[in-house]
């Protein structure tokens, strides 16, 4: 079967390493160069995005913010999952709030803003710190403002009253503001929905962020009531969107109460772990999801940790050293910041994990990968 990805970095090129040993071959359509390409090698095929959709059993997507016109032709060939409004809704947080509130499952108050009354209005009815944020760019903490203090409301308006007047009648541009949430932490649960409406989840995973950016992912010390609540979530908001393939949705965990933060429809960055922590991993789910292939095991077989690597061209090869160590490498260009790629490390139990953490955290230096040890020893010490 041949699969198209719209997208054609580190997602798709993993989707692909992912479905080749199920005879399951994938291409990716690059929406910046427009060119149908092998995500694993780069190679540019001679097909045209009509070409490729024609020859694809299925179609699917690495990420939300897809040009209206391909995401009409993908949606008109029938093929496309998990389906155009289920992007849609995954690349707009206003669409993303409405589902929530349809769904019935909890989130951030919040206010939708198009004008400065709006605004204003938030302040008064939500209460400073604020959370605001463009509802429809914005990736790894990008396109947000913090609103603490009255002195700050002016500019902060002007900023986002720029981003508004961007917008186009077909594509426009408005702004949310959410309450800043007290949260103990962040925790995403990945899941996967299959074409009869099965569904089936990985368990809990713990993120760290540094800067906005996702750094370090740990799946395997949750609670079962933790996880019941995220799997409710899980349900309500697949079986709402009539979700097929892998879904992501983040949460703030404030004391034991899961509050949505947002939900991407794909495979996630904090899903990255199962490749090594499960039988069958995001990726490979997801491709079974959409070519309508029978669901894999989302059973945690070890807990397993992710690490993040940024800017960074290589790591130290001591790092694959460590037992039950591996990484994943995007084939990417360095640029400071940027996903490079990820380590996974597993462990028979929390405590093996916590050690062999505490033996990458001597290898990886504590600027470019925050929060290793202070994991490792939380892990070792639990
Ligand atoms: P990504 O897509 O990379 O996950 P993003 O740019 O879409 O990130 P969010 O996940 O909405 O943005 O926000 C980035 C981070 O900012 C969150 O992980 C969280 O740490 C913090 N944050 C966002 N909203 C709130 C809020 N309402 N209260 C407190 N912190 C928040
Ligand atoms: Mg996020």
């Amino acid at each position: 079967m041949n699969i198209l990805v719209l997208g054609a970095g580190q997602l798709a090129r993993m989707m692909s390493l992912s479905a080749t040993h199920l005879d399951l071959h994938v291409l990716a359509y690059d929406v910046g160069s427009k060119q149908v390409i092998d995500p694993v090698t780069f190679a540019t095929k001679e097909f045209t995005l009509e070409q490729a959709i024609t020859r694809s059993h299925a179609i699917t997507a690495e990420f939300e913010h897809i040009p209206h016109d391909v995401l009409t032709l993908c949606a008109q060939s029938g093929k496309f999952y998990p389906g155009a409004q289920a992007i849609a809704t995954g690349g707009d947080r206003a669409k993303e709030k409405a589902l929530l509130d349809k769904a019935k499952v909890a989130c951030a108050p919040y206010q939708l803003i198009t004008e400065k009354g709006h605004f204003l209005n938030a302040i008064e009815r939500l209460e400073m710190p604020l959370v605001v944020k463009t509802c429809q760019a914005g990736y790894d903490g990008k396109g947000q403002w913090r609103v603490k203090r009255q002195e700050d409301v002016e500019q902060i308006w002007s900023e986002m009253a720029t981003f508004i007047a961007s917008g186009t009648e077909l594509a426009p541009h408005s702004i949310i503001a959410e309450k800043m949430i007290p949260f103990d932490r962040e925790v995403s649960i990945i899941g996967v929905r299959d074409k009869q409406g099965q569904c089936k989840t990985y368990p809990l995973t713990e993120n760290q962020h540094t800067n906005g950016v996702l750094t370090l992912s740990i799946a395997g010390k949750e609670k079962l009531a933790i996880e019941q609540q995220a799997q409710d979530a899980f349900n309500a908001i697949a079986n709402a969107l009539d979700y097929v393939g892998v879904l992501a949705i983040e949460f703030f965990d404030v004391q034991g109460t899961l509050l949505v933060n947002e939900i991407a429809p794909r495979v996630h960055n904090s899903g990255h772990w199962t490749q090594q922590g499960c039988h069958v991993s995001q990726f490979e789910n997801h491709m079974r999801a959409v070519s309508g292939l029978p669901l894999g095991s989302t059973e945690l077989i070890r807990p397993t940790a992710m690490i993040n690597v940024l800017g960074q061209s290589s790591i130290p090869h001591s790092v694959l050293g460590v037992s039950d160590t591996t990484s994943h490498w995007y084939a990417k260009e360095a640029k400071p910041g940027r996903k490079m790629g990820h380590i996974n490390v597993s462990g028979k139990d929390l405590k093996q994990l916590g050690e062999r953490l505490d033996d990458l955290a001597a290898i990886l230096p504590e600027h470019d990968y925050p929060g290793v040890k202070a994991t490792a020893d939380s892990l070792i010490g639990a």
